[in-house]
């Protein structure tokens, strides 16, 4: 009987492990920094704290495992910070944006606008005129785009640099956000899409190519293979119907990162064999085409945590709460209401007791009165104090920007590079 229950406990899904950040003396270092200092360095919790070196390092080792010709763009709705972007800029081949706002921070950041897209569903008409003048690629997402673009091309004197987007007739997977097949307000479905390029034409704007985005966190590599050979292919499909020769192919990207237990890291070994292909095909077929990746959370993920201060620990009817100081306000993701079905941990560690045994069952909270606002769910974690450092690791996407701060009138919190 006991054996039976060992092997059950062993058998619970595990976190992967996050030895991205090293441990000096029981405490977590990150960017070099001891926790405690950091954290008196930030002068205050919560705060956000992301890795420059791992940042680098992440960019570097995928770049050692795509093929060469494969350019990388940073898609920076997962971490608009200005300074990470500034860095990200010089370090990728290109910058993604999905809002005017994004827009100017790319360009401040100094990305190269040759480089630049912007994607998005609800592109309003000042946002166009903004991308037309700012010389960056838009992804044209429904035909009244074609002519705004087409006026602002007029009154600008520039052409409008465009490609289309498809939402195209599969899908990506098990993938955790659907982005494309079926009914989607993202892009025009292909079907619609031969009568677009003819608009497009018609309206003489610069026809650059395609965008195709059929969704994110995926963690399965046979999927993410399928769903590039079959945007590759719906892309050249398409092309003959375009006005002229498509020279960029953005087929997306999706790359998962590991955060709840049970998840594993991608392996991108077999993502690179189907782009290696993809590569030699266009070599071939279509030699002035640039294939492009447009990666978020994978490039930024797993360098960021999210760091709050214990501020109590009480016991209710036999489970232990930990609150902190941050929580949901901050990190909606970690609380799982950031489009989570079902609510599952981060990975989440008491930061200045790494050596301690996790033994002890603790449910962590924010200080927001309401039941939402949880960050580990009866997890084992050490015994945790007052005045201890709650970390969310796998924290540098989709955190700060993505979080409703002004709910229930808490502090903002900080964000670093280190
Ligand atoms: C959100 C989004 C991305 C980035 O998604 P990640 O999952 O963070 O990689 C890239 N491209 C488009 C069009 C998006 O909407």
């Amino acid at each position: 009987m006991q054996k039976t229950t060992a092997h059950l406990v062993h058998d619970l899904p595990q976190h992967a492990p996050m030895t991205q950040f090293p441990v000096h003396h029981g405490e977590l270092v990150v960017g070099g920094e001891r926790l405690a200092t950091l954290a008196a360095r930030v002068g205050q919790t919560p705060f956000y704290a992301y890795d420059r070196a791992l940042l680098r390092q992440r960019v570097a080792d995928l770049r050692q495992a795509l093929p060469q010709e494969i350019k990388l763009h940073y898609a920076m709705k997962a971490n608009p910070m200005p300074a990470l972007v500034g860095l990200m800029a010089g370090w990728v081949d290109g910058i993604d944006v999905a809002s005017a706002g994004e827009l100017k921070v790319a360009l401040d950041a100094g990305a190269n606008p040759h480089a630049i897209s912007f994607a998005g569903p609800g592109k309003r008409d000042a946002e166009l005129r903004q991308a037309v003048a700012s010389r960056v690629l838009v992804n044209v997402e429904s035909f009244r785009e074609v002519g705004i673009l087409a006026k602002a091309s007029q009154a600008l004197g520039l052409p409008a640099r465009v490609a289309v987007r498809i939402n195209p007739d599969f899908e990506l997977k098990r993938s955790g956000m659907k982005m494309g097949g079926g009914p989607k307000p993202f892009g025009v479905d292909a079907e619609q899409v031969p009568a677009l390029l003819s608009e497009i034409g018609q309206a003489g704007l610069n026809f650059e190519g395609f965008h195709i985005y059929p969704g994110s966190q995926n963690l399965n590599p046979d999927a993410l293979c399928e769903a590039l050979q079959q945007s590759f292919d719906l892309a050249l499909r398409l092309a003959p119907h375009a006005p002229s020769l498509m020279r960029i192919l953005n087929l997306g990207g999706g790359f998962g990162v590991p955060y709840f237990p049970g998840d594993k890291r991608l392996d991108i070994t077999p993502v690179a064999d189907v782009l290696n292909s993809i590569v030699q095909r266009a070599l071939v077929e279509w030699p002035q085409l640039v294939l492009v990746l447009e990666l978020g959370r994978y490039l930024v993920a797993e360098a960021g945590v999210y760091v709050a201060r214990v501020i109590d620990c009480k016991h209710s009817r036999h489970q232990f709460y930990v609150v902190t100081d941050g929580g949901m306000h901050h990190h909606l993701a970690a609380s799982g209401n950031f489009g989570q079905v079902v609510r599952k941990n981060y990975p989440v560690a008491i930061g200045n007791k790494m050596d301690a045994a996790c033994t002890h069952v603790t449910t962590v909270v924010g200080p927001s009165c309401t039941p939402l606002d949880v960050i580990a769910d009866r997890m084992k974690l050490a015994e945790a104090q007052v005045g201890d450092l709650v970390v969310v690791f796998q924290s540098g996407a989709y955190g700060a920007s993505a979080s409703p701060q002004g709910f229930l009138g808490h502090p903002a919190c900080l964000e670093v590079l280190v």
